[in-house]
């Protein structure tokens, strides 16, 4: 059957020595990489070094010269190419909409190839328009010449997940927009990233963007992988002089192994705190007041752990204490080396810490900020 999904979850992509020349140019010469299931993966580096070329192999846009890339096992070259790209998603910088179609058309497309009845395609266009903020009564029947580049940007990704596919190609997808759209934009897709987490891969030549999306990052120069890994792996431990130069770490921080949790952690406030006792209802309206997206518990002076207003949200006892709820959390020391807590959040997969003096608040790691002030 065309239309049966060939994975409904990544496991893993594999690419096995991968070539691809053009003429005497290496485009990527000699890959091997692997993506894990449900990781975002960055690949980042210089122009023309591969990256794109990269990409489009994945989804046989470009075929390889030697090499395998496999899906789950399965050899990209087994199957058909039309049908490979349906169970992806491919959002490119100038994404391409069509512009004699409406937005909604231009989302529905791949959904009505796929033979979905015409209610199922409007329900399914109105709830992404919702995702990717696009009120669909207002977006929905127009054409794309008539929004903004951002919001263009936006339907192409709601154009990519229209299917809901398990694995997203992403090249430069914000590298078009203002600095200021973009930050917004990374924001809002960190947020979809986590809540369809599904394998993402990721061009960019924006170390920031890379640092603050990435899972891990790989970074390419001249067609070859030079060096794959968390973002603190490639600041503390660059492979080479073009990685530390990328991350850029050498300009503040030469002494890395000596940077202290005190040094980069931001300040503590009272109002993160939520006392043990409160239930649930009154904490969901004692964050919306506090404008908290997380939130400490403590019973007294005793950390219980952390809640997040989707936890909340969640809960369906409304009369349940937060000591309940509470998930652990990492604490660390103002003299605990940066590198280590970092590597211990990552470990953990957490992206909040709280920093203890020595047993009361006096600090908040959040990684990513960490990430950024390291470069
Ligand atoms: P990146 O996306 O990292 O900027 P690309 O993958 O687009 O790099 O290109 C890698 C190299 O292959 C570059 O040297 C580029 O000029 C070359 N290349 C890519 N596509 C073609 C093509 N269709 N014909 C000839 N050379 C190409
Ligand atoms: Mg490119």
């Amino acid at each position: 059957m065309q239309n049966r999904r060939l994975f409904d979850r990544i496991e893993s992509i594999k690419f096995k020595g991968i070539t691809k020349k053009y003429g005497p140019v290496y485009a990527v010469k000699d890959l091997d990489l692997e993506v894990r299931g449900g990781e975002l993966l960055i690949l980042i580096g210089p122009s023309g070094s591969g990256k794109t070329t990269a990409l489009r192999m994945m989804n046989r846009m470009i075929d390889q010269d030697t090499g395998s890339v496999t899906i789950n096992g399965l050899d990209t070259r087994d199957v058909d190419p039309v049908r490979l790209r349906r169970n992806m998603g491919y959002v490119i910088q100038n994404i391409g909409l069509f512009p004699h179609m409406t937005i909604g058309e231009n989302i529905g497309l791949v959904p009505k190839l796929e033979g979905w009845d015409k209610k199922k395609i409007h329900q399914r266009v109105s709830n992404l328009l919702d995702f990717v903020s696009l009120p669909p009564d207002i977006f929905m029947k127009r054409y794309p010449r008539q929004l903004s580049g951002g919001q263009q940007q936006r339907v192409g990704l709601a154009r990519a997940m229209a299917t809901d596919p398990p694995l997203f190609l992403m090249d430069e997808p914000f590298g078009a927009l203002d600095p200021i759209l973009r930050k917004q934009l990374q924001k809002e897709f960190l947020k979809i990233k986590n809540e369809i987490n599904r394998t993402i891969i990721f061009v960019t030549h924006d170390i920031e963007e890379a640092l603050v999306l990435g899972d891990r990052i790989a970074i390419m120069d001249q067609g070859q992988l030079v060096q794959v890994g968390p973002p603190e792996e490639l600041i503390f431990n660059p492979a080479s002089e073009l990685v530390s130069d990328i991350v850029d770490n050498q300009r503040k921080y030469k002494h890395m192994d000596t940077l202290k949790v005190k040094d980069l952690m931001s300040a503590y406030e009272d109002k993160y705190a939520l006392d043990g006792k409160t239930e649930v209802c009154d904490a969901v309206e004692e964050m919306t007041k506090r404008d908290l997206e997380t939130a400490f518990v403590f019973d007294g002076h005793e950390l219980l752990g952390q809640v997040t207003m989707v936890d909340l949200m969640k809960c369906r006892v409304k009369a349940q204490k937060l000591a309940d709820l509470a998930r652990p959390m990492k604490t660390f020391q103002p003299l605990d080396s940066v590198a280590f807590a970092l590597s211990e959040m990552k470990k953990s997969g957490e992206y909040i810490a709280i920093v203890m003096d020595p047993n009361k608040p006096a600090g908040i790691l959040v990684s990513d900020e960490v990430l950024l002030k390291l470069i």
